[in-house]
Parts: structure tokens; sequence; C-alpha cells
């Protein structure tokens, strides 16, 4: 028989009310409570067991096939779920509505107790501590589109941060670069961007009604009249966060327009390249962040990250940064003070944005007390400084005013309040008389049973009779089986509740009387404690703006100090900013290739650099391994160090204003991280020549590589032609192809320079010293020798280079001279018969011997003789 004709097997209610649930949360794993657990089932629960390495088991049937189902225990939950998102699930949670008192009250015993989905979490929208990275933000961006325009708008509502950036799509990549969000959605898909579906809203109508609601404003001219395609994103993000957050409000600040202009334009390539907040390989440790953070709070780290984000163009409000910076540097005690002051300061920021949320606690209030207060000192102590730069003056007014609500705060909350809030405990003595008055009849309430338990053993001659209190039979009297006939006789005065293997419990009229007490006023107690947090938290919402610019001005004088520190730990200098196109660095180093060096003892050879407009194009050569790479990107982190605000690492630094930096490895340099291919370098190459400007600061490390020698020479030449002629962006570029500096005789703003490198007794000695003029010789084959290359292998490789040479030389064509050459044949290395004295012989390179050193060599060829 057809399985078809069978009448379909009936769904239990639980079953039903799951899969309404289900289809509710998509493709959202669904959490369902039930009781302390949170259960997934069917496909939910196979993905969740193997994410979080949990049991499988099946329960009962739904539509009589086994049901796959999994469970976490709500009090561990938050672990569960921090896993999950990490690995990319986003996880709607249905709570239980009711109690099943209440539902068995409402709808008879068998009721099933009602659910529902009250928050989908996904990585854009998490608010608690153990989910988050304290020294990152955490963005959620929608982005939106009208017509040719388009617009990211970016929430962090861990934050309360909210932005609204317009861009051109060439130009989308580069902004959610600047942002990293945990999570970008969109109304459809964007091209060249990992995007999930948004819950719509994204219409420019409905984006501005939704923010005028929220705000409560008629116009939005106060929020400096958003575009249609920032209206479009706004909405999404709006919709998106009401159907995630459901009745909870996420914390939004008033939205602020960014203006790209004010920042420097870097594309995701040049990111990965510098590696400015994290490496190619995605890791924190040794990116140019991990290496200049001295931050000691969490919203520092999380500013010092926006800042190397999105260095500043305009001169003023970089030097408004470097003032403050340099204020922190030139006293090493006032520094260490105002750090002394920040360590103790809790994350503010972080702690708002639960209580607005509706998910904060009595600690987060705490943290709110103790870092607004510790706020406040510092401004009392910054405040009397009469050298106080503009910055920290217009911070100051910030990091005050909270006087009420610290006072209040203060007395109300013990001095620091319990993890687990269900048995209360965080109101503190004296605030609230009645709460005193309950807390001390609970007291009493539980001396008396105390009292209690002590006369029914004397009354008794039990020695076993207890006093236990559990969670279903409350306050019971416990006496082992062995001593309790005694107390079942009728006449007894206890009732009999209970027997388990060792024990019996029972009740009396006397303990039900007082335990009735301590439970009626331990209840009351807990009630008047919910209600003053829930008194105490309104307050602190009500106070949330004031509040956030607190937590930025903290951050903001975080960064300072620490970059102080930093400096003066390195030894870096004040950068000089200009609206020149200049850039001009004496003895500058790479910080983390420094630090990297310094950990193996080895010192890092600094470097001058010195680009003007008229001298703006600079080849570089010399030897693999010689340092070029290394240079051209310390001069890129100079300019983005210094426009972000603060020291670099050199010992003088002029940089004129960048507007763009670009920043690109060819292909055969990136290749082992198979990041790149040619076409990659050359698209990417493409959108230089298009994008850079004459402000702009480019640096090209061996373009054209990835290709047959002859492209890649003809496109490296053809590329510095435009740079030079027509992009006249400030240019690094570092090449292999020597015939490139030939173009210096034509170029006159193009200049040539090389890492030297020397050879000493056979050996090659790379300096890491950049000097004028081209590389006398590229060295490749002294740097294979130095990678250990077998003997036989370099002797082979310098016959053919000198045929190679002496074939261009004659016929201008590379692979000319090869025609003659013996080839290996028969010959292969294992066959070959180790013979020390050819190895030796084969190793000599007469041309680069002194008298002296051929002397030594054949003596050394003699010995070799002699022994062998
Ligand atoms: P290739 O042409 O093979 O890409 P390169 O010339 O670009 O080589 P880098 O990659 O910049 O060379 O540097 C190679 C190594 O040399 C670095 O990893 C670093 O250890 C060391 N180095 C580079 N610059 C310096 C310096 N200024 N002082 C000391 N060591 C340096």
């Amino acid at each position: 028989m057809a399985r078809s004709d069978a009448p379909p097997p009936k769904q239990t209610p639980m079953m039903a009310q799951y899969h309404r649930l289900k289809a509710e949360a998509e493709d959202a794993l669904l959490f369902y409570r039930m009781g302390d657990f949170f259960e997934l089932f069917f496909d939910d629960a196979k993905v969740a067991a193997s994410c979080l390495d949990i049991a499988l088991t099946k329960r009962g049937s739904d539509g009589g096939e086994d049901v796959p189902m999994c469970g976490v225990p709500v009090h561990a939950a938050e672990g569960y779920l921090a896993r999950l998102i990490r690995a990319g699930h986003r996880v709607a949670i249905a709570e239980q509505t009711e109690s099943p008192a209440e539902a068995r009250k409402a709808r008879g015993s068998k009721a099933l107790v009602e659910r529902a989905i009250v928050r989908l979490v996904t990585p854009g929208t998490l608010t608690e501590e153990t989910l988050l990275e304290s020294g990152r933000s955490n963005w959620l961006a929608a982005v939106g589109r009208a017509g040719e325009d388009w617009a990211i708008a970016a929430a962090d509502i861990s934050t309360g941060r909210f932005e609204l950036v317009a861009c051109g799509p060439g130009e989308l990549k580069a902004e959610l670069a600047r942002l990293s969000p945990a999570e970008v959605i969109a109304d459809n898909k964007v091209p060249g961007i990992a995007t999930s579906a948004g819950k719509g809203g994204f219409d420019s109508i409905a984006g501005e009604r939704s923010l005028k609601e929220r705000y409560g404003v008629a116009t939005l001219d106060g929020f400096g009249a958003p575009s249609r395609a920032e209206l479009v994103a706004a909405g999404g993000l709006l919709a998106y966060l009401q159907a995630t957050q459901k009745d909870a409000v996420a914390f939004l600040a008033a939205p602020r327009r960014i203006a790209r202009a004010q920042y420097m334009a870097i594309d995701p390539a040049t990111r990965d390249s510098l590696e400015i907040v994290r490496t190619q390989t995605r890791s924190h440790a040794g990116s140019l962040l991990a290496c200049i953070d001295r931050c000691v709070t969490a919203p520092g780290r999380r500013l010092l990250a926006a800042d190397l984000s999105a260095p500043l163009t305009d001169v003023p409000a970089i030097e408004a940064r470097l003032a403050l910076v340099k204020w922190l540097h030139e006293e090493p005690i006032r520094r260490a003070r105002v750090r002394e002051a920040l360590r103790a300061m809790p994350d503010i920021g972080r702690a708002l944005g639960r209580l607005v949320a509706g998910r904060g606690s009595p600690r987060d209030l705490a943290q709110l007390r103790d870092g607004l207060s510790a706020a406040a000192s510092l401004k009392a102590e910054l405040e009397c400084d009469l050298t106080c730069p503009d910055l920290l003056k217009s911070l100051l007014p910030d990091m005050g005013g909270h006087a009420a609500l610290t006072d209040r705060l203060h007395v109300a909350l013990v001095a620091s309040p319990p993890l687990d809030t269900a048995k209360g405990g965080y109101i503190a003595e004296g605030y609230d008389a009645a709460l005193d008055a309950l807390r001390i009849a609970s007291q009493d309430g539980r001396r008396a049973i105390a009292a209690l338990e002590a006369g029914y053993r004397d009354q008794t001659g039990l020695s076993s009779l207890k006093i236990r209190h559990n969670a279903v039979l409350g306050y019971h009297i416990e006496v082992s089986a062995r001593q309790a006939d005694r107390l079942m006789a009728p006449d007894s005065g206890f009732t009999h509740r209970q027997t388990l293997a060792g024990v019996v419990r029972f009740n009396s009229p006397d303990l039900h009387a007082e335990a009735s007490k301590v439970v009626e006023a331990g209840a009351h107690a807990l009630a008047a404690e919910v209600a003053h947090f829930e008194e105490l938290s309104a307050l602190a919402v009500a106070a949330a703006a004031r509040i956030a610019d607190t937590a930025d001005a903290i951050a903001r004088i975080d960064v300072a100090a620490a970059n102080a520190e930093r400096a003066s730990e390195g030894q870096w200098c004040l950068p000089h900013l200009s609206d020149e196109p200049v850039m001009a660095l004496e003895g500058a180093r790479h910080p983390v290739v420094e630090e990297a060096l310094a950990k193996d003892g080895e010192r890092f050879v600094a470097n001058d650099c010195a680009l003007s407009a008229r001298d703006r194009l600079w080849l570089i050569t010399g030897p693999n391994m010689g340092g070029k790479s290394t240079f051209l990107r310390q001069v890129a982190i100079a300019a983005l160090l210094a426009q972000a605000g603060m020291y670099v690492p050199a010992t003088s630094a002029t940089i004129g204003v960048v507007d763009r930096l670009f920043s690109r490895v060819g292909a055969a340099d990136n290749l082992a991280r198979g990041r790149s291919t040619f076409m990659v370098e050359m698209v990417e190459t493409a959108a230089i020549l298009a994008q850079a400007t004459p402000r702009s600061l480019v640096i090209l490390d061996e373009i054209g590589r990835g290709t047959s020698t002859y492209d890649g020479l003809a496109i490296a030449w053809a590329v510095v032609e435009a740079m030079h002629d027509t992009v006249n962006s400030r240019t690094l570029f570092a090449t292999h192809y020597h015939e490139l500096t030939r173009l210096s005789d034509r170029l006159d703003a193009l200049s040539l320079h090389h890492v030297r490198a020397r050879e000493w007794k056979g050996e090659l000695v790379l300096m890491h010293e950049v000097a004028d003029g081209p590389a006398d010789r590229s060295y490749g084959i002294a740097v294979a020798k130095l990678a250990g290359l077998p003997p036989l292998v370099l002797a082979r490789a310098k016959s053919v280079l000198s045929k190679l040479e002496a074939g261009r030389d004659a016929t201008g064509g590379i692979a000319a001279g090869l025609d003659d050459l013996p080839l290996f044949a028969s010959q292969t290395l294992e066959a070959h018969a180790p013979d020390p004295l050819a190895d030796a012989l084969a190793a000599i390179d007469p041309d680069a011997l002194s008298p002296r050193e051929a002397l030594d060599a054949l003596y050394s060829l003699k010995r070799l003789a002699a022994t062998g």
C-alpha cells in the first residue's frame, strides 16, 4: 500500500507549536524553552549538536518519525550561543511566555505552555558581554540603494553608535572594510559583497518615518538631512533591529552622517596588505593595531581600532588629537596618573547598551556607578591643569554631570552585586526601610526555624533530625529512615511528606507557620529589589546620551595616553602635518618588523624617505630579502599613524596629508598566501591608476611579476610612466626589473634608490639600508645561496645567468643564449656523486673576489684536494 494512503499521523500540540515557531524563525536555529533547558529539534538539533559537540538524542515522534533533539541548560545558554554565533549561525530564542501554573489555570490541566520568539540573536545585534569581544566594535551594516546612489547605515547596539555613510557603488567595499561589520544586511544581493537578507524596510519613506518615530522629531534636518539612499539603508537597519530585538529597544544614539572625504580612503586590498587591524591570516596578533595598542580600557581599544581604520584628512583635527598625545607624552608622571585612573574604569558603554536593551543586571548599574565616579574624579584632576590642551578641554564637560545618578547608585547598590540576581542581595542595606524590614523578618524567621530544629531534636531525642529546604517541598523536617518511626506515629505532631531511600521527610504546623513567614518576607523582599533595579535602570537609560558621551571621552583620553606611552617606549616622534605633497621621514622604522626583530635580539635599520612634488616617484631596486617591502610599508604606516593623530616610528616626520592610500603587492610576492592572481593584481593596479590623485600615496611592490618576464616588465614600465606623467601621486615602486632604472633618464620626478647589499668573502650581506642610485646587480643567486640551495644548482644557475646576459647583449632576446647550453640531461641531482672539490670550485665567483680573497680561495682549494 502506498504510504500516502495512510492517514497522516497525529502531531502533538507541542510539535505543532514548535513548527509554527520554527516557520517564524526561518533559517535561524530555534532555541525552544522547556523548563530549565533550551531544546533544539530536527535539523537544528543536528547542526547544533555537531557545532557544540553535545549529545544528539531522540524524542518521542513527530508524525511517526523519531525527532532528533539536543539541548543546552538555560543557565549556561550564553556560552553555547556564543559558539553558534561565532560559527556563523543565527539563533531564535523561543521563551515560555506564561508559567505552567498559569497555563493550567487558563486552559485546563493538560494545557500547553504558550511560547513566543522573544529575540533573534545574530552576529550584528549582540549586547552580552560573553558574546562580544571587548576590544572590537560590533557593527551591523545595512546597505541601501536609491537609483545610482548607495549608502550604508551602521549600528553598534552594544554601545549605541549609529552612522550613515553615502557612497558610490565602487566605494561600498572600502567603507565596509573600514567598519569591518559583524553582519551586513541588504534587501537584494549586492554584487561582490557578502550580505544576508534583511527583514524589509529598505525604503526611503519607511526609513524616514522610522527615524522620525524613533527620535521623536518632526524633521530629519537635525541629522544633516540624510540622502534617499541613506534613508533606505536606515529603514532596513531599523526594521532589522525591530525584528531581531522584538520588544527590547536597541540602544542607538542619534545617527551621525559620515562625510567620506574627512577620512583617508583605504581600500580593502590596502588594508590587507598593510595588516592594519588584522594580519592577512585574519589574526590580531602581528597586526599594526596589536603592535601599537597600549590602551588600558576596552572602549579605548575599540576607539584605537576605529582611529587606525579611518585616519583623518583635516589637519586641524589631526593636530588637535596630536596635541593631546603630546601633552601626555611630555610628562610621564601625568601620563602614568591618567592611565592609572583609566585602568580602574569598567566598560560603561557596553553596560549601558545592555541596560537600554533591557538585558542589564545590577552589575551593569554598579559598572556605571564606578565608571562614572572615576570619570568625575579624573575630570576634577585634569581641570586643575592649566596646560590642558583644547581637545581635552572640550572632553571634560562630557565626563561629569552624573552626580545625581552616581550618588543614588552609591547608596542603592551593594559594593559588588552578585552575578546571580535570582536571590536578590544587590540593593544595599539602608536604602529602603521597608526592604530592610522584610529582610529582618526573613532572617528572624530563619532564626526561628533554626531554634525549632534544636527544639525538635531535644523533644524527640533524634540525633539525625534536621530542617532542610528545597524547591519542591520548601522547608521540611528530615530524619534518617531508621529513626523515622517515632515521627510516623499519628499523635507525633508531624505530618509525613515524603519517603526516600535513606531519609523520611515531615512537616509540622509550627514549621509551616515560620516557613510561610520566611517565604513571604523573602518574596516581598525580592520583588522590592526588582522594583528598585528597574527604577534605577530607568534613571540610567534616561541619561543614556550623556553616559555615552562620557564613555567616548574616556576612550579618547585612553587612546591618546596609550599612543603617548607607545611613542615613549619606541622613541617615536611627533609628526608635522602639511598640505603640500611631501613625505619626509628620517630614521623611519616599521614598528611590527622592528618588534619581531627585537624579539630575536636583532636591530632594525632605520631609513629615510624624502618624497616631494619634484621627486615624487622612487624606484627601488635591490636583492630579495633586502628590505624593499618593509621600507615601502613603513612609509605608508607613518602616514597612517600620523593622520590617525598618533606619533610616528621615526626621528622626524613631515607628512603631507594623504587623501587616498594604496598598497599593492605583485602576484608573485603574494602567491604563497594563495590570495592573489595576476588578474587580481592587474584589476587592482587599474583601480589605482583610476583613483589615485596628486594627494595620494601609492606603494607598489613588484607589480607585474605575476606573468612572463617581458609582459611583466612592459606592464611595470607603462605603470611607472602613467604614475609619473598623469597620476602624479607620491609613489614608491619596488621592483626586480633593473631595466626600469633606465626610465630615470626621461622622467624627471623619478629617482632611483636601492637597498644595499654586498658580497663579502663569497657571502651576501643584506644591509637593509636604503641608498640613492640603482642596485649594482640583482643578487638573486646570492640570496638563493643564503637560502641553502645546493652548490651544484647554484653553479648551474650562474652559468645559465651569464649565458642569458650574453644572449641578451647579442640579440636582445633573453632566451637567445640558451640554445647552446648543455642541458642537465642525464645528470640528475641524486645520481651526482658528491665531489667537495668541484662544489667548492663551483661556489667561487672570481669576479667577486679581491686578489687577497682569490689567494685565500686557492689555498683552501689546495687544502681540500690534499684532504679529499
Ligand atoms: P623580496 O624582494 O624577496 O620581497 P624585500 O626586499 O621586499 O624582499 P622584505 O620582505 O622587506 O625584503 O624584508 C625581508 C626581511 O628582512 C624582513 O622580514 C626583515 O626580517 C628584514 N628586514 C627588512 N627591513 C629591515 C630593516 N630595515 N632592518 C632590519 N631588518 C630588516
